[in-house]
């Protein structure tokens, strides 16, 4: 079997830029896409704080023409899933689809999934108005009324960024505190569209049986009281998680599952680096994580050249 220089999990943001440099480097790396191929950018729609777009750049172009980028100068990407890994020996082991590739270095950018409450409707509802993306889904709900779940800044966003489709979008939070910042929460509360319910829970979501949100099933934490509130849509905005759960027991994690890294990107596994939302709870930035991409790239670099690989 062949052994790859280095092979990137992941292909958002920092998964491209570990690639491009890489890939510049003369080290051909090879990406393996992931389940959500082109990450969070993928499904957001203006990017106006990534520099270099006085006018902003649609998320998905800017995710594709990183891609670009990277292949112009050799990178190879495979669709695929990655299962398991091995780091206990180098080269090491990836375990992708029907494939196992060895590699003398790995850059781990899987990034952060959205979390779901785990309701019993939930599942059979996604994509029938139970959705994680505001951007991606909200067209849908034009003049409907929209239920948005979380109290923190990404559920404030989306309750703002819906308000653009819906006549009225209900923010129901578990806490009577909010998590979100000053300024998103006041902007949220400023707004007629927006109303709140807070210290409320959501028990679940109905009508599976006709493949469309029709209402919630809510419990007031306090009174214990059950009601059902008729909406034609659940955003949720209850934050993410991060994609690390095939590294446990081999690699460290915090209390949330975040790869530990040291020095920005190193893991505890000499030849092995993290990068991107699966190991930045903090900036969780477009830029950012193409910027600890690059930083992967250069210490993967390096590290080759100590080994007298290069
Ligand atoms: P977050 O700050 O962790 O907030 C998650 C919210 O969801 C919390 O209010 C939490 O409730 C609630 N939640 C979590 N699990 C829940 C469950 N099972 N049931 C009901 N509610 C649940 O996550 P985030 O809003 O995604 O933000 C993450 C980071 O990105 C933050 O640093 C944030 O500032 C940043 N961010 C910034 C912007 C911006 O500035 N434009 C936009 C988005 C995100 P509790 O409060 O009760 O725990």
């Amino acid at each position: 079997m062949d052994i790859r220089n280095v092979v990137v999990i992941g292909s958002g943001c920092a998964g491209h830029t570990a690639a491009l440099y890489t890939a510049r480097a003369k080290l051909s790396p090879l990406v393996i896409e992931g389940h959500e191929p082109g990450g969070q950018l993928s499904l957001t729609t203006l990017v106006e704080n990534f520099p270099g777009f006085p006018e902003g750049i649609q998320g998905p172009e800017l995710i594709a023409n990183m891609r670009l980028q990277a292949e112009r100068f050799g990178a190879e990407y495979q669709l695929a899933h990655v299962s398991a890994v091995d780091l206990s020996t180098r080269p090491f082991t990836v375990h992708a689809g029907k494939e196992t590739v060895q590699t003398q270095t790995l850059i781990i950018a899987s990034g952060a999934s959205a979390r779901w409450l785990g309701l019993p409707n939930e599942q059979a509802l996604i994509g029938h108005g139970v959705s994680s993306c505001a951007t991606c889904d909200g067209f849908f709900f034009s003049g409907k009324e929209i239920a948005v779940i979380g109290g923190g800044d990404s559920a404030m966003e989306e309750a703002l960024f819906l308000t653009r489709f819906a006549n009225k979008v209900t923010l129901i939070h578990r806490r009577p505190e909010f998590r979100a910042s000053k300024i998103m929460l006041e902007r949220a509360q400023k707004h007629d569209k927006i109303h709140f319910l807070t210290s409320t829970i959501v028990e679940d979501v109905y009508e599976p049986s006709i493949k469309e949100v029709t209402g919630l099933k809510l419990r007031h934490v306090d009174t214990g009281k059950t009601s059902d509130f008729p909406t034609s849509a659940m955003f949720l905005g209850i934050g993410h998680i991060p994609n690390a759960k095939i590294f446990e027991g081999q690699l460290d994690t915090d209390a949330d599952g975040y790869l530990k890294t040291k020095d920005f990107v190193f893991t505890k596994v000499p030849g092995v680096y993290a990068c991107g939302d699966v190991q930045d709870r903090r900036y969780r930035q477009a830029i950012t994580a193409a910027g600890s991409g690059c930083m992967a790239a250069l210490e993967v670099e390096k590290f080759l050249e100590d080994q007298g690989q290069l």
